[in-house]
Order: C-alpha cells, then structure tokens, then sequence
C-alpha cells in the first residue's frame, strides 16, 4: 500500500500520466490500438491523447477488482474511512488543479467547477461515515433457543458507468460508497471526460492510499466496450448515469450476464418549475434562470418546463426575458460566465433542433441569438405547449421554456404529464399549499421555492417513472452497494 502524503506540508506537482487505463494500480495504455485525442470544448486544445481499452482491458480490470475486493473489505472501517479524509486533503490541496480540469475537459464554467469540487468533497466526507454505518441486526423470533441474526457486507464488485456532464461528481457518486462499503470497483466515465470522469479520481484515490487493483479505470469507446462492461460476469451490481435510452439498453444487456445484477439507474429528466399564483415573483424569476442556465442546461436537474400560473404569466415572461437576455455567456474561463460551451458537437446539433423545433411551431421567441463553436446563448420561448415535441424533450441546453396555466389543478396536471420524474419545484408564499402541491407530482424529488438543483450527498437522490430506478447518497446507497445474510443458530 502506498505511504500516504502530509499534506499540511505538501505542495503537489500537477497530475500527469493520463495514458488511457488504470488497471491492478498501473497507468497503462489501452490495447484497442486507436487513440483517441481529449480535447477543450472551447478551444478545441487537446488536453491528452488516450490509447482506448479493448475488452481484454476490461477484462483484466473486473479480474483485478475481484482480486482486491476480499482484503479491502477485510481492512478495519478506520483504515477505510482514512482515505477519504485524506482525498478530502488532497482535494483542498489541488484545488485550482481539479476547478482547470473541469473548465477545460468538460466545458464546465468556473462557477460550476467550483460547485462540482464541493460536491465531490461533500461526497467524500459523507463516504467516510459509511464504513460504520453497514450494521447487521440481531432479530427476535418465535422459536426457543432460535437466535436469527443478519450480517451485512459489500456486494463485491461493483461496476460504474457515468456521464460528461457533472463528471468527477457523478463517477464518485457512486465511487466513493462503493469503495468505502469495502467493494471493489471498474469505473467507465464517458469518453467526452475521461479525465475529469475518471482518471483524476484515480489519481485522487491513489494518492490517498487506496490499495492497487481496488479502483480501476476503463477509458474506451461504448461501441467496444459498453455491451461487454454491462454484461460482465464479475460485478453484482452496476450504477449507470446517463440517458434514458442508454439505461435501458444496458439494464437489457446486463439481464443476459451470466450473473445476475443489481442495476441502479439515474436517467433523464424533464424537470417542471410551477409558479403559483401567490408566488414570489422575483425568486421563482432567479431560481428559474439559474436551474435553466446553470452548467448550460446540462443536468439531468435542470428545469425543462416553466409552468406559469396565468394571473402572473404577463409579468414573469417580461422579467424572466430580461433576466435571461443579461446572463453572461461565452469564455467558461472568466468568472461571471453562467453559459459556457456545450460538451460536444452532438449535443450543439441536438440543442440547435430544439430551438428549430420552437420555431417551426411558432412559439414566441423571447430571446435568442446566434451559436458560436459550442456556445449557445440563452433562448427564451414564451406560450409553449405542454404537449408539443419541443416541451416533451430533455433540452439539455440553455433553452428556457415557458408554459401557461389557468389554474393550480392545470399547473399540476401538466408538471406530471412527461414520461420523466427527477427533480421539480413549485413556487408560492403559502407553505402548506406548496407542500400539498409537492406531494401531489410524480417525481423522486421537488424543491418549495427553491431552484430545482440539489444534490446533498446525505440525502436520498432519485427519479419516478422513466427518470431512473433506485436511489442513491446517504443511507440509501449504503443499501444499493451491500447485501444482507440471514445467519441463524439453534441453541
Ligand atoms: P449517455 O449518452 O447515456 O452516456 C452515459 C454514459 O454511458 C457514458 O459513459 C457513455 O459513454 C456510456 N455509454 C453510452 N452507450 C453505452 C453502451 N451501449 N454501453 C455502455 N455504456 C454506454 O448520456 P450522456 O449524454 O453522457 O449524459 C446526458 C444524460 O444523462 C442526460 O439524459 C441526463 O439527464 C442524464 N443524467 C442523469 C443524471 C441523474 O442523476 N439522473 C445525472 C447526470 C446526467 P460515451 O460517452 O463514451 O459514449
Ligand atoms: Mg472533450
């Protein structure tokens, strides 16, 4: 095992060795024989060069972690628990380095690298309790001399698929309970991050002392890798997070393994933001803004539809367009930027159709403005139709929506008609109202006045409908990643 750093004292040199994989504790290139170049969506500066991971890669990494996995889960809570109080250190220490990873790799602004780095502390800190928190019971039953006990214990190996968009947070959403559960892990982050969604972690963790062969990174194309990785006999159980599509796909995939699996999805959404007719119109106007704009409208959080109660529609079309036509966009580098570039060039097509899609059904556009590389600027459409293809579609850009509605009981009935469930809000000044209205929408999570991004790494995480199965943070993933044993003995 490594010898963990002071870091009290220690100035770190920046990362460096990003090759491709990281297998059995080594830094290695892949064997796919194609490189793929990780560039700046901004800029286009390539960042690295990665030699992709064929199957026989993926391979060696699930046969490492099952190789890892027994004596990490046999190492005191405390030793585990260690690890992340130093990844937490480490994070302090190579604080600007992680904030110039995410604004170059991902496209991220500075404000919400800064958001992301926070997070993942959060995530880091709360994984610290976990090792403690996997206790059995001791169960009274109805037979003499019968004592029934359940022992709980890590699941194994657990296998992670994350997406580009919050990469380092969302790879140790799940990383970091897994690992501190005593599994072992093969972590594929997209190949639109595969620094930020997975190779600086693992320089995190290494760093931190984590034991070889206990995390393992696979950096390839999903079309080599992706069927292989879900359908893998070693892990008992996989977190995906990524789009609707995709998840199905690899839950149908992975119910041919040979091992059965545990899937846990977080998907898609299509969040509603309700502005009731009580609202404070100023701060449903500032929540609405940040939860559409933040991160350009690439979180599966983001508000997708503005529901209007018409009493108020008038005036918050008005202030919500000015609002939006002065949000700064552009240089993700600078610190007042709130929409930075778009992750790809598919999804500056994808975002580009949306606003197409407004048009061509003739809803009013508010604001607007030419794309540039893969900044696109705020738009605005005003007198959308809940039921159009346009107000159906996850947007994942910097397009704001908005919706009117006649009254609560309308509001409510279209916030609930989308096939998703994730996150909403609803906005009122009378808070039993509000929390009568929450309860009432079919998703895992709603937020009374309040933007409809939080994610708190202690409190349940989760999607209804096709926005996922499963939950996550807390003590709900301490249940996704363990499994319990029913041991009894008669006396
Ligand atoms: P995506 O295209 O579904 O990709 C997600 C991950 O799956 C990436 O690592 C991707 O790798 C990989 N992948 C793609 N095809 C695969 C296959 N056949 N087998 C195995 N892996 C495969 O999603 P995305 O575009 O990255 O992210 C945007 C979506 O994620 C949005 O729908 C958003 O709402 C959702 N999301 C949900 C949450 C949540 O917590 N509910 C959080 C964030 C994002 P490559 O990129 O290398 O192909
Ligand atoms: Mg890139």
């Amino acid at each position: 095992m490594q010898q963990p750093v002071d870091h009290s004292v220690f100035v770190p040199r920046q990362y460096e060795g990003f090759t491709g994989q990281y297998i059995a504790g080594r830094w290695q290139a892949g064997m796919a024989n194609h490189t793929v170049l990780d560039r700046n969506p901004f800029d286009d500066a390539v960042l690295a060069e990665l030699a992709q991971a064929s199957v026989s890669d993926l391979d060696r990494a699930f046969d490492a972690a099952k190789s890892a996995h027994v004596e990490w889960a046999a190492t005191p809570p405390s030793e585990r628990a260690a690890v992340f109080f130093r990844a937490v250190a480490i994070l302090d220490a190579r604080k600007e380095e992680i904030l110039s990873w995410l604004i170059r790799e991902s496209g991220s602004t500075r404000i919400k690298a800064g958001i992301e780095w926070g997070a993942v502390r959060g995530g880091m800190l709360e994984a610290a309790t976990m090792p403690a928190a996997a206790q059995g019971h001791i169960i009274p039953v109805d037979k003499p001399g019968k004592e029934a006990r359940v022992y709980k214990k890590p699941v194994g190996v657990v296998g992670v698929i994350s997406p580009w968009n919050f990469p380092l947070h969302l790879s140790n959403r799940s990383v970091a309970p897994a690992l501190a559960l005593g599994n072992a892990v093969v972590l594929k982050p997209s190949n639109d991050t595969p620094v930020t969604g997975g190779l600086l972690l693992a320089k995190i963790y290494e760093e931190a002392g984590l034991p070889p062969g206990v995390l393992n990174i696979v950096v390839g194309s999903s079309d080599i890798i992706g069927d292989a990785f879900s359908r893998h006999p070693v892990p008992r159980v996989l977190t995906f997070t990524g789009s609707t599509p995709v998840g199905r796909h690899i839950a149908r995939v992975a119910g041919e393994s040979s091992l059965l699996k545990r899937i846990g999805l977080e998907l898609g959404g299509n969040a509603p933001l309700v502005v009731l007719d009580d609202a404070d119109l100023e701060k449903a106007v500032g929540a609405a803004l940040i939860g559409r704009f933040l991160h350009q409208g690439q979180i599966c959080m983001s508000t997708n539809r503005i529901i209007v109660d018409a009493s108020l529609y008038d005036r918050f079309v008005e202030a919500y367009t000015v609002a939006a036509a002065a949000v700064k966009f552009g240089d993700p580098n600078e610190p007042d930027t709130l929409v930075g570039p778009l992750c790809n060039d598919g999804q500056v097509r994808n975002v580009a159709k949306c606003i197409a899609l407004a048009r061509q059904s003739g809803f009013r556009e508010c604001v607007s403005g030419a794309i540039e590389g893969r900044v696109v600027p705020p738009h605005v459409f005003a007198d959308v139709r809940n039921d159009s293809q346009f107000a159906r579609n996850e947007i994942f850009g910097p397009v704001a929506p908005i919706i009117r509605a006649t009254s609560e009981a309308e509001a409510l009935a279209l916030a609930n008609d989308t096939e998703f469930g994730l996150s909403s809000a609803v906005f009122t000044r009378d808070e039993a109202r509000g929390l009568a209205f929450a309860r009432r929408i079919e998703a895992g999570m709603t937020h009374i006045n309040d933007i409809t991004i939080h994610d708190y790494p202690h409190v349940m995480f989760g999607g209804e409908k096709n926005s996922g199965l499963g939950r996550f943070n807390g003590k709900w993933i301490v249940e996704e990643f363990t499994t319990d044993h029913f041991i009894s003995i008669q006396r």
